[in-house]
């Protein structure tokens, strides 16, 4: 007990999980909150509260533990304890988080992203975010409020998030809104500025220039590692280098927009995504890397073509294109395989895998080479040594001497070779026994308590000779053992442990050669994934005809196109066309509710980031700008959480787009300005409008209700108008779905309702009252007066760009 105190009082922020032998023990608070959140039993042990779980099963238990938040510590006997003097010695040999786990029973193929939050002042921070069980690792300074980080926060799957010890607040307001999530406060100590030598050693580097990161980002990547290294109680040099999340090389698209149109599963967003339709992926790497494609488009036109270069190869070649597929599924989550092998956490199951799907890469290549594309490295001298060293149906139990293949290791095959005849070796030994006995049933067996023993049955026990020894009495027969057997077993027994300490030297040895290869091993993981996303989409493009589309900055011309999330869900989709160029570039669309326009809306927004992440798009044609940035303003979303108001947080939308936008941005905006008064709506989304086409120049389309806004098309002449067909028939409303030239003349609203099933005498109730306060002559007045609008220009003047 003195021991455990002494330990535990180190890490009294986690669950101590206390090494005991078969067991893993929790004492005092650490037994009742366990013994709770696992549902075991909560004994007693000197009146001491305990509960332990066997380990065995850790890995379970450990999954549940994290999944509810906690941090556990993980503390082994570190010697011996047939050997050990005393006590034997303990230590904790690993403290988990939900950020830090890499074991493949524990977490699925999804990325695991972990965020560290620096506060530097004011506003200004640091983030770095990082997958700790594949290595991907983001470095960048932002300028944000609190909201705007809990929206971000919002917008990825964190699984645990690290903040500077000056953000209290914020890690109050992060675990109101989100209980479940594992948040950390790290001390100051973590930031200062002693990061260089643990940054050098991780990236294995002469010099921190190379990283291309500013002093503050340096201290927070440092802390990271700092805490990584403390944590795993190892070195940790398994992560790429740095990289930028603002990129030169890609479209960042905001937490809204990722949201709004539906690209990526989230907690928020249970229906399907552009994700699920594209994902015709294989392997692990290929989806999670296709989730990181979709969120970070491409914006070099050249970068853009050769991914469609690609898809098209494999689309021009169907029966290659089936091969690949089957061959892709038999390739392992070698992304995160190697990071194991980084660890030194990796298993003989990981092993294998490696091995076989080093195996399948001749054949894929076989098929690259077909296409005339470029190979992957097939690294012979890894496959080598795994062919070399790794049984070919391994045991996952290191030490059981069913790892290590025979051949690899000469004294481990001299003590193999005692068991390998030892069935034969009994039954030598039992014929023997039977011929100087006479006891024709004797049976000669061994097992784990006893060693080798005979067993004789009841019926024959007055022939056993004396020089046998009584070990064990069972219901019909008698268990024995002679000096012959003892000594055998004690043989026996010392093979068995030899062959559990050499298994596991060796294998540690081999995971430690194969630490050089885990560079190679990220790339080969890289270039899977590419091939297996392409191949997807070409896949995709065929399943669901998609065309290749075109690009051309000055149009943008979408000729039939279609949703092509909705469009799995209907049979009867009406594909849409729009054409607009840097003149005509502003669409006002009207129409009623459910006809349809924000739906056209999402499908021009969709359709621009799959023609930018390589995939082809759902259209007959398309030929499209490549655009830097894509800002929406869709639906209506309460900030309930900060209590701001609808309107609130629908003009701070708008004002992120209005200070952000450009001639190379896409903006789809729906409903502006419905959360206040009619005039006061009318008068911002007016002059938001002109500003957008005056100044910013972005191709933008504006679903509205408010028919005033038509009128803009008077005084510009690139805000154009459309509208939702509609069909009225006697029996009501059919909605179209199609999107033409014009202004819509009503609303509908009462047809909307009654396509509702608002009950009839209500229905019949509405249309008396709109007759009475409908006055065509007010309107028409109002009309007139908007014609009275004066024209104002906008001066354009430099604005602070401000977040993504
Ligand atoms: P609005 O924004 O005008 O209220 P939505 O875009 O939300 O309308 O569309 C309402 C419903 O109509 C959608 O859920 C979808 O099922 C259907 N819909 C929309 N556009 C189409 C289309 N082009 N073809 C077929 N069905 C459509």
């Amino acid at each position: 007990m003195r021991q455990y105190l002494e330990i535990k009082n180190e890490y009294k922020d986690c669950i101590l999980l206390f090494r005991l032998g078969d067991f893993y023990e929790t004492f005092f608070e650490d037994a009742k909150i366990t013994s709770e959140a696992l549902q075991i039993t909560l004994t007693q042990r000197n009146g001491h509260p305990m509960a332990g779980i066997p380990h065995h099963a850790l890995d379970n238990y450990l999954k549940k533990l994290l999944e509810q938040g906690f941090k556990v510590a993980i503390c082994d006997q570190v010697e011996d304890p047939s050997t050990a003097k005393g006590i034997v010695k303990r230590e904790v040999t690993k403290i988990l988080t939900p950020g830090t786990i890499v074991e493949e029973n524990m977490i699925d193929e999804n990325n695991r992203y972990s965020l560290l939050i620096y506060l530097i002042d004011n506003n200004n921070y640091v983030f770095v975010i990082f997958d700790f069980s594949t290595g991907e690792l983001y470095v960048d300074s932002f300028n944000l409020s609190e909201n705007e980080i809990l929206d971000f926060i919002s917008s990825y799957s964190f699984v645990q998030i690290l903040l500077s010890s000056n953000l209290k607040t914020l890690k109050n307001k992060i675990k109101n809104i989100y209980p479940a999530l594992y948040v950390e406060e790290l001390d100051e100590w973590y930031f200062n500025n002693n990061f260089e030598d643990i940054l050098k050693e991780s990236y294995e580097i002469l010099n921190i220039d190379v990283l291309n990161l500013s002093n503050n980002e340096l201290l927070a990547l440092g802390a990271v590692f700092k805490y990584l290294e403390i944590t795993q109680k190892q070195k940790i040099t398994h992560f790429s280098f740095p990289k930028h999340f603002k990129s030169s090389n890609n479209m960042i698209l905001d937490s809204t927009t990722i949201l709004n149109l539906g690209l990526l599963p989230n907690k928020e967003n249970k229906g399907k995504t552009l994700y699920d339709i594209l994902k015709f992926t294989k392997t692990s790497m290929g989806a999670r890397t296709l989730q990181q494609w979709i969120s970070k488009p491409l914006i070099k036109k050249e970068d853009i073509e050769k991914r469609l270069e690609l898809v098209e190869i494999f689309r021009n070649d169907p029966l290659i294109m089936e091969e690949l597929k089957e061959y892709l599924s038999s390739i392992r989550d070698i992304e995160r395989i190697s990071s194991r092998i980084s660890l030194l956490r990796a298993t003989p199951r990981d092993l294998t895998a490696l091995k076989n799907t080093l195996d399948v890469l001749p054949y894929i290549n076989e098929l690259l080479n077909i296409l005339g594309l470029d190979l992957l490295n097939e690294l012979h001298e890894l496959k080598q040594l795994l062919n070399n060293a790794i049984a070919d149906e391994p045991s996952n139990q290191v030490g059981s001497g069913k790892v290590i293949k025979k051949g690899y290791n000469n004294e481990l095959d001299q003590y193999k070779k005692i068991f390998e005849n030892s069935s034969e070796f009994l039954k030598e030994i039992e014929s023997n026994e039977k011929q100087r006995t006479g006891i024709n049933n004797l049976k000669v067996a061994r097992n784990k308590i006893y060693g080798f023993y005979i067993e004789v049955t009841k019926a024959n026990i007055d022939k056993v000779p004396p020089h046998y020894i009584r070990k064990q009495t069972l219901v019909n027969s008698e268990r024995f053992i002679t000096e012959e057997l003892r000594n055998l077993e004690e043989k026996y027994s010392i093979a068995e442990k030899k062959i559990d300490e050499l298994e596991k030297k060796l294998f540690n040895n081999l995971i430690l050669k194969l630490q050089k290869y885990v560079k190679e091993l990220k790339i080969l993981s890289s270039n899977i994934s590419k091939i297996d996303i392409l191949r997807g989409f070409a896949e995709a493009s065929i399943k669901n005809n998609y065309v290749k589309p075109e690009f051309d900055n000055d149009n943008f011309i979408i000729i039939n196109g279609r949703h092509p999330v909705v469009e799995q869900f209907t049979d009867l989709f009406t594909p849409n066309n729009i054409k607009l160029d840097r003149n005509k570039r502003f669409v006002i669309l009207t129409g009623p509710n459910m006809s349809g326009k924000s739906t056209y809306l999402r499908q021009i927004g969709i359709i621009s980031i799959m023609a930018q992440i390589g995939s082809y798009v759902p259209a007959e044609y398309a030929k499209l700008p490549i655009l830097k940035n894509i800002f929406t303003r869709i639906g209506a979303k309460d900030d309930v959480v900060s209590g701001k108001s609808t309107f609130l947080v629908e003009m701070a939308e708008v004002s992120t787009i209005l200070n952000n936008a450009n001639e190379d941005s896409l903006i789809l905006l729906d409903e502006v300005g419905r959360g206040t008064g009619t005039i006061d709506g009318i008068s911002v989304a007016w002059a938001t409008s002109e500003y957008i086409y005056q100044i910013l120049k972005s191709y933008t389309i504006f679903a509205t209700h408010y028919m005033e806004l038509t009128m803009l098309n008077d005084f510009y002449e690139g805000i154009i108008n459309k509208r939702v067909k509609v069909l009225e028939t006697e029996s009501g409303i059919i909605f179209l779905h199609k999107i033409e030239d014009g202004i819509s003349d009503k609303s509908y609203g009462i047809e909307v309702a009654k396509l509702a099933g608002i009950p009839n005498e209500v229905v019949v109730r509405a249309k008396e009252v709109m007759e009475e306060i409908s006055n065509k002559t007010e309107f028409e007045n109002k009309l007139k007066s908007m014609k009275k609008i004066k024209q104002r220009k906008f001066n354009k003047n430099k604005n602070q760009l401000k977040l993504f």
